[in-house]
């Protein structure tokens, strides 16, 4: 949060000479308490001030937090994402469900001989095709899986807000993080509503909430 030239002249009056009511605040700067008054509640909510009554202003010595805004947006993928699980196209429907179990995940990423992202697989899915039919060993994840061009997906550099919007637009639970290699996408993370929570949590500790 940026402060304004009087702001600063404030935090300056209160630091030098706290605890300091708001009207000797205001005779020191020859203006009247109501003109000042929308600054030290700004100074006070921001925790640059902490007031007590009767005794006045003084400087809290705490580092100011940054707005919850200020801290969403500087809040990147890179930094949230978890390892991907990917399968060939060429697993059976029975050993993809094997693997998301192994692997404790929600969602598995699809790729072809040279790793390029061709498919999404959700736990849905594979449900479907095991209640429709009895030779899931058989059927490959390729028949199956969500393809590409329709994969929604997230670089290292997006914020997490663009994620989730992703995320809440297309009403799915993850996004493979990938990088544009040219000739196709390279899976190198996995971002899920899991990541979203950690990184809202996060946020509750900043500010001490
Ligand atoms: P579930 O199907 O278990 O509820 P999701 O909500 O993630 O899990 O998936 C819903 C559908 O969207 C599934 O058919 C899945 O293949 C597809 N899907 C999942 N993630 C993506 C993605 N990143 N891009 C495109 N389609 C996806």
């Amino acid at each position: 949060m940026e402060l304004n030239k009087r702001q600063m002249d404030i935090l300056e009056i209160v630091k030098a000479d706290g605890p300091i009511t708001g009207e000797q605040i205001a005779v020191r700067l020859s203006l009247v308490r109501a003109t000042i008054r929308p600054d030290l509640a700004i100074l006070t909510m921001a925790g640059y001030l902490d007031a007590r009554p009767r005794v006045g202003y003084f400087y809290s010595g705490k580092k100011p937090s940054k707005s919850i805004s200020d801290s969403m947006n500087a809040m990147k993928v890179g930094d949230f994402q978890s390892m991907p699980v990917v399968v060939s196209e060429q697993f059976s429907v029975y050993d993809a469900i094997c693997h998301m179990f192994l692997e404790d995940v929600g969602s598995l990423f699809v790729v072809d001989k040279s790793s390029h992202l061709t498919g999404v697989l959700s736990r849905k899915d594979l449900l479907r095709t095991t209640l429709s039919n009895h030779e899931i060993d058989k059927i490959p994840v390729h028949v199956i899986m969500t393809r590409m061009p329709n994969i929604t997906y997230c670089v290292k550099q997006d914020t997490l807000i663009k994620a989730s919007k992703k995320m809440i637009d297309k009403q799915i639970d993850s996004l493979p993080v990938i990088v544009d290699t040219g000739d196709g996408l390279e899976v190198v993370g996995r971002m899920t509503k899991t990541n979203i929570t950690a990184a809202f949590l996060s946020l509750a500790d900043d500010h001490e909430l």
